[in-house]
């Protein structure tokens, strides 16, 4: 099932490449691992998966043991202070690349990794999650905020800002979403003209809308259902 599901996932953003004249290989795969049980996840990394992301650090610290080192972890939900420190880990820890945090939201948040990373002598990589959708329930810095974040965060030493992050809205309106996408791609072009020539990972598109996301210029999508199936 996981290999069908891959394989027809594939197709999808090849033609969403295609339509908009984008490299297939450019697109990099996030599987999205939340409820996914440890079997599910390895038959996914036999399949040649890589990157895996999990939105809850207790789940996360649960599950990495079991699973190969040699997989790219992603911290991709909502990161509360008091959790930093399992994530600020030197390489090997969790794997044999550096963890990237997708989900910096706040220069308080951004300052607690930074004094963990300094504490340990280690480098973060990090992208700052922007609030795209305009939705109350979701966590990230607003659209106007992001630059001064963006630029905050560029100045911590043990930070690397490597891009931004976006959920789109709860929409089944198309147009809705492809604003949402479109905002933060303008801002991350913005922000590009005065960060490092690392800053260029953009995080958007999970399974309902990722092919909007990747038309929209999305370089990472992170997907969960569409590979794994509904979850409970
Ligand atoms: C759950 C989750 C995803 C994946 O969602 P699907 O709709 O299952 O593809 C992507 N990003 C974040 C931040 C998530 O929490």
């Amino acid at each position: 099932m996981i290999d069908q599901n891959l394989k027809s996932l594939q197709d999808r953003i090849r033609s969403a490449c295609q339509r908009t004249g984008r490299n297939f290989d450019d697109i990099q795969v996030v599987l999205v691992t939340k409820t996914v049980p440890v079997e599910i996840v390895l038959q996914a990394y036999h399949l040649g998966c890589r990157d895996f992301g999990e939105n809850k650090v207790q789940e996360w610290l649960e599950k990495k043991d079991a699973l190969p080192k040699d997989i790219r972890w992603h911290v991709i939900g909502h990161l509360q202070t008091n959790k930093v420190k399992y994530c600020v880990k030197p390489v090997g820890a969790y794997g044999n690349t550096p963890l990237l945090i997708h989900s910096v939201d706040s220069l308080k948040l951004a300052n607690t990794i930074h004094k963990e990373a300094s504490q340990k002598k280690l480098t973060v990589d990090c992208l700052v999650q922007v609030n795209t959708s305009g939705e109350a329930s979701k966590f990230g810095v607003q659209p106007n905020d992001a630059e001064k974040l963006a630029a905050d965060v560029g100045k911590l030493p043990h930070l690397r800002l490597k891009g931004l992050m976006t959920i789109g809205p709860l929409t089944d309106d198309p147009k809705k979403t492809r604003e949402s996408f479109r905002l933060l791609r303008q801002l991350f072009e913005k922000i590009k003209k005065s960060t490092k020539p690392e800053f260029e990972i953009l995080s958007m598109g999970m399974s309902s809308d990722f092919e909007i996301a990747i038309e929209e210029g999305a370089n990472l999508i992170r997907i969960g259902t569409a590979v794994f199936g509904a979850r409970q």
